[in-house]
């Protein structure tokens, strides 16, 4: 291809590009004129205020509060099960949105649900059952306090997970640094989050407690990350308002699981869901939002009824009960929550 050719072809694929964002925005600005706004899922993890945050899983309840105010008044929050009914019967309701939160911590019962009460809001909690019972299962919570909370780490790490070698050199500016092991901390949590979740509960047990050896400390969770208690739970799902759903037993990335694995991750968190509840779970929603084909179609053979992803946009008409989209809420105050949230085309 000649420059000139290069220079058309580009010019022509950004006035492609252009062309679409105008039209989404002419379309947009439409839908809003016209009073009608597509469906909106909103997923939160926590109401709280760690010490460290590195996946930004946590909202002040002040912001927490000031945002479903904002959305009480910009949006009706409805049920996501209704929502998801609706949506399946090609009836899309009109300015609707759903709030949900996953995993099942414990602050979610302690400082998210008496806001959502006081506003008169519904919500969807999905989640973790083996993390009811075992502090382990938020494994991503030990990892930040061993790399991102102790004080002073140990400048080498020499680690094999998954039976390979990794050398680093922690450091706390690794721009300057002359090594091309060196590393700084929050890259390190990030390196070892992707190396660890895909490992094998037991897998992963082992290599924490070898970072926590290396760092001086224990691979023992925060108390303030715990998930809720089985009584918690049921007292939650007895609350006007509030809904359970499933979120798996141990939290896997799904699409790696075999068959058999994947089926009993989603039908056992449904039933432990529905045992101490005693009301039929009629929700799932994907751990770190992974799913592909077979994940969606085990999900819908499991019985239920609709399962949310992490797919970031506003429920079209068509979409899939199987793939509802949920956008992601931060610790965003009140500018940023509507320009981010309010703005979803
Ligand atoms: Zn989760």
């Amino acid at each position: 291809m000649l420059p000139g050719d290069c220079r058309r072809a580009r010019f022509q694929a950004m006035s492609g590009v252009t062309v679409h964002q105008t039209l989404s925005k002419l379309l947009r600005r439409g839908r809003l004129l016209a009073g009608y706004n597509r469906p909106l899922v909103l997923m939160y993890h926590r109401v709280g205020e760690p010490l460290v945050d590195p996946w930004e899983l946590s909202v002040s309840p002040q912001n927490f509060a000031r945002q479903i105010e904002i959305l009480t008044k910009a949006r009706d929050i409805v049920p996501l099960q209704w929502l998801a009914q609706r949506l399946r019967d090609g009836k899309p309701p009109r300015n609707a949105a759903a709030v949900t939160f996953d995993d099942g911590y414990a602050d979610v019962v302690q400082n998210a649900v008496p806001i959502m009460l006081r506003m008169n809001a519904p919500v969807t909690v999905f989640v973790t059952t083996h993390a009811l019972t075992d502090p382990s299962v938020f494994w991503w919570d030990i990892l930040s306090r061993i790399t991102l909370e102790t004080p002073a780490l140990p400048e080498r790490l020499a680690i094999q997970i998954a039976g390979r070698n990794y050398d680093w050199l922690v450091t706390e500016d690794a721009t300057r640094a002359k090594s091309n092991l060196a590393i700084s901390r929050t890259a390190l949590h990030f390196g070892l989050h992707a190396l660890l979740k895909p490992l094998r509960v037991h897998e992963r047990k082992r290599a924490l407690q070898q970072l926590a050896r290396w760092a001086g400390t224990d691979a023992s969770p925060r108390t303030r990350d715990r998930a809720m208690t089985h009584s918690e739970l049921r007292h939650l799902a007895d609350t006007d308002g509030v809904s359970i759903g499933a979120h798996t037993c141990t939290h896997p990335s799904l699409p790696l699981l075999k068959r058999d694995n994947l089926e009993r991750e989603i039908s056992a968190s449904r039933q432990q869901c529905e045992e101490i509840t005693g009301r039929r779970v009629a929700g799932f929603a994907y751990p770190f939002g992974d799913f592909d084909d077979s994940t969606a179609k085990a999900v819908r053979s499991a019985g239920m009824d609709y399962a949310v992803t992490t797919l970031p946009r506003e429920a079209g008409p068509r979409v899939d009960p199987f793939r509802l989209p949920r956008v992601t809420v931060a610790d965003w105050g009140e500018i940023e929550f509507r320009r981010t949230v309010l703005c979803h085309g």
